[in-house]
């Protein structure tokens, strides 16, 4: 079914900026989606409305079947915090916290006790390949270790969609590479995932591509080709 709809939505900002204008798109449970586009073009724009973490000027947004637009704020604080992971180019880790205290962050609010709770977050780093690091502080990480962390704390929860905001941006190739196969491994595991990236090849090398320019979305020609 449909995870992701924008009807004719549109976001301009306070000030008169429009950031996206009338962009229609879907995305289906279970598709891996490039968003490519120059900077400023509305890339964060679109994700922020996909992610439940803005609301649209005009036009609709469905997200795995709300309706952005007219949820309370309390009721898209829950679909978000049930449903959606988020990763970022900057990981967002706590400094204070080990690797493992910031994944079990990805389960509060999910009424799973503390213990639980951490039993939960050394599984999911244990799939990204850091079950060996699960005391260490963001710090006495690499740079792929953080992101992987980061990773791990979206997915502990188990959501539906998982939204990455240049997650190979402060990475190395290598490391970039292994982040990539992890979000493949879990969009192979049934996870819908939508990510912005400024790396042709990695977008090259996803299933679909949505290009945006100046706030209008254009899916790239490959449409109807075999990804
Ligand atoms: P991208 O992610 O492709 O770089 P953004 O979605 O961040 O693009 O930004 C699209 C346009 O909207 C840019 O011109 C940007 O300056 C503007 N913009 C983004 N966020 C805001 C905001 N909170 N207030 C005002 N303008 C914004
Ligand atoms: P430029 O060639 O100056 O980068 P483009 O409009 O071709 O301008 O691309 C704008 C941005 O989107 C660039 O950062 C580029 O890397 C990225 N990009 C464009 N087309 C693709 C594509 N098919 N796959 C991946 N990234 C792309």
């Amino acid at each position: 079914g449909e995870v992701i709809t924008l009807q004719g939505a549109g976001k301009t900002y306070p000030g008169g900026l429009t950031a996206l204008d009338n962009a229609d798109l879907t995305i289906r449970e279970g598709e891996l989606v490039a968003i490519v586009g120059p900077s400023g073009s509305g890339k964060s724009t679109l994700l922020n409305l996909m992610g439940t973490l803005d609301r649209p000027s005009s036009g609709r947004v469905e997200v795995l079947g709300h309706d952005v637009a007219t949820l309370s704020d309390r009721r898209l604080s829950a679909v978000r915090a049930r449903w959606i992971g988020f990763v970022f180019q900057q990981f967002f880790l706590s400094p204070h916290l080990s690797a493992l205290d910031n994944v079990a962050t990805g389960l509060l609010y999910h009424g799973i006790g503390h213990s639980r709770r951490r039993e939960r977050a050394a599984e999911a780093l244990t799939r990204v390949g850091l079950g060996h690091r699960l005391d260490h502080k963001p710090h006495e990480l690499s740079g792929g270790e953080r992101q992987r962390t980061a990773i791990a704390r979206a997915v502990v929860s188990r959501p539906r969609i998982v939204l990455a905001d240049e997650p190979t941006g402060a990475l190395d190739s290598t490391s970039g590479a292994a982040v990539v196969q992890l979000l493949r491994d879990l969009n192979a595991q049934g996870t819908t995932i939508a990510v912005i990236t400024h790396d042709r090849q990695l977008a090259d090398s996803l299933p679909r591509r949505v290009r945006i320019l100046d706030g209008r979305i254009q899916e790239d020609d490959m449409a109807g080709t075999a990804a």
